[in-house]
């Protein structure tokens, strides 16, 4: 059984961006990533945190605002336009969610496509759906693909099988899967909660994603014997052991499966850090598309 170390291929991805960086500030420009947090929720606040940190280790430019959770819907829409039409900003992110008056896909909307890093707004969906490659991919499921391709798993022909259709995770997992090309090329079935007998079809996945919510919801029941399983949740789970009194599991009962599988993603360690690792690459490929001279 191989494990797919998400740190490592990170690692890997985060010196491409600092080469990809010296070059940019080599003609004088400095990726900018601005990260929106509205409210006070603690696990949102790590990940913008984790986001602006890595931002400094890297060189980028990033401004990070922490709105209270009264902010209205045209402050904040007030923000994403100045943060548009602000050159040295070519990323933006909202974290998500946002506080529930706050009406999400407006907000999205409101984006300049150009410096969607999330990949969220209408026009990059219909870009991957496209497979136009100026579009930007949500961080997770690119990260996903990424850590397929460096552990040489071959997606082309193979059975993908994704649990979650979600618009951050499963449903664009299923576009990159299925694209034409290096990384895609699988046939790919997309599961959810109404999708009846679900071991028998995730029986058949010679790739299985599972990007559910659910701690330990993918047990050995659902698992092809040699199956390579890609585990995107982040759970906690009580856990008074531990300081914190929890932990962070994935969507899959990792003792139980990994016996059965050619190879197999911890949580925490796997595809976690891919993701903001992709949203470095994201963001540096937003600046290189805004400053590119033709
Ligand atoms: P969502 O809640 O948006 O989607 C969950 C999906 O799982 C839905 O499509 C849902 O089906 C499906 N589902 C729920 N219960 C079942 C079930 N019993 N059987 C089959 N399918 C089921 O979650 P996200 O996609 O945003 O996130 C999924 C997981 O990935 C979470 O643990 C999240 O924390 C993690 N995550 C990790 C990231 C990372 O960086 N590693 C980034 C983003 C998310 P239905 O549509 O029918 O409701």
């Amino acid at each position: 059984m191989q494990l797919i170390r998400g740190k490592e291929v990170a690692e890997t991805v985060l010196a491409e961006c600092r080469e990809e960086i010296a070059h940019l500030k080599a003609r004088g420009i400095t990726p900018g990533l601005a990260v929106v947090l509205v409210g006070d929720d603690p696990a949102s606040r790590a990940y913008v945190r984790s986001k602006d940190r890595k931002c400094q280790e890297l060189g980028l430019y990033s401004v990070r605002h922490e709105l209270s959770a009264e902010t209205t819907q045209d402050e904040l829409l007030a923000l994403v336009r100045q943060l548009n039409a602000d050159p040295a900003i070519h990323g933006i992110l909202v974290q998500s969610p946002p506080p529930p008056h706050i009406d999400e896909a407006a907000i999205v909307r409101a984006i300049d496509p150009a410096k969607d890093v999330d990949g969220f707004h209408p026009v990059n969906v219909a870009k991957l759906a496209l497979e136009d490659p100026t579009g930007f991919v949500p961080c997770t499921p690119l990260g996903c693909q990424r850590l397929l391709q460096a552990s040489g798993i071959e997606t082309r022909g193979a059975h993908a099988v994704i649990v979650g259709r979600s618009m951050i995770v499963g449903k664009p997992m299923a576009l990159l899967l299925m694209a034409k090309g290096p990384g895609g090329d699988a046939t790919v079935t997309v599961t959810h909660s109404r999708t009846q007998n679900l071991p028998a079809i995730t029986r058949q996945a010679d790739i299985l994603i599972a990007a559910i919510g659910r701690p330990h919801f993918i047990r050995a029941e659902h698992i092809k014997p040699g199956a390579v399983v890609i585990d995107v949740g982040i759970n906690r789970i009580d856990d008074p052991t531990s300081e914190k009194g929890y932990r962070i599991v994935g969507d899959v009962a990792f003792d139980e499966v990994a016996p059965l599988c050619r190879a197999i993603t911890p949580v925490p360690g796997g595809v976690g850090p891919m993701t903001i690792a992709l949203l470095m690459s994201n963001t540096i490929k937003a600046c290189r598309q805004l400053t590119a001279t033709t």
